[in-house]
């Protein structure tokens, strides 16, 4: 942890991982560089995109991970979750399969990463896509309340990378449990 003259700065890694498609450089793009486009390329490896925040008198920078084509496999690497202090977990609220996969995402991250204090790290689930429909969210008995505490999620949101609904919200929420847990 770095001190400056004025406040303290903080820089969390955050890895937003999901299953291929669910808009997950989408949100990113949104969130870091205000934009929004219909064609990202699945760019392969790891991207990176730094978001700073004006946090009380701290500085805040967010190291945003996109995982960029590898989530194919379902799964990644120690190496890719190491030192990660919070997680967006992204499913579609149009495809039932991407949230199927939700579990999955998490116990892979959670089988892979856990804070000093053996506790998992700070991750919300975000339902994106939620301009084009919450079929997922509708059509099953899930209560999303419910699934999140069952679940070891810090929260849930419904998301528009495309409209820019609630990416602020998720993001300020994560950092706010990010900050309880360290
Ligand atoms: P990734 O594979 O998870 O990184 O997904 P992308 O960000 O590449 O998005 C996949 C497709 O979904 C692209 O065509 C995006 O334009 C589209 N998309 C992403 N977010 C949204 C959203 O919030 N609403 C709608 N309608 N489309 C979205
Ligand atoms: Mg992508």
């Amino acid at each position: 942890m770095q001190h400056s003259g004025t406040g303290r700065e903080r820089l969390y890694k955050v890895l937003v991982i999901g299953d291929l498609g669910v808009g997950k450089t989408s949100i990113i793009k949104r969130y870091v560089h205000h934009s929004y486009s219909t064609n990202y390329r699945a760019t392969i490896g790891v991207d990176f995109a730094l978001k700073v925040l004006n946090w009380d008198s701290e500085t805040v920078r967010l190291q945003l991970w996109d995982i960029a084509g590898q989530e194919r496999f379902g799964n990644m690497t120690r190496v890719y979750y190491r030192e990660a202090m919070g997680a967006f977990i992204v499913f579609d609220a149009t495809r039932p399969t991407t949230f199927e996969a939700i579990i999955k995402w998490k116990e892979d991250l959670d089988s892979k990463l856990m804070l000093t204090n053996g506790q998992s790290i700070a991750t919300v689930l975000l339902a994106n896509k939620c301009d084009q429909g919450r079929e997922v969210l509708t059509n099953n008995n899930i209560k999303m309340d419910q699934f999140c505490k069952d679940n070891g999620f810090a929260g849930w949101f419904e998301t528009s990378a495309k409209d820019n609904t609630n990416i602020n919200e998720a993001a300020n929420f994560l950092v706010k449990h990010i900050m309880a847990t360290e």
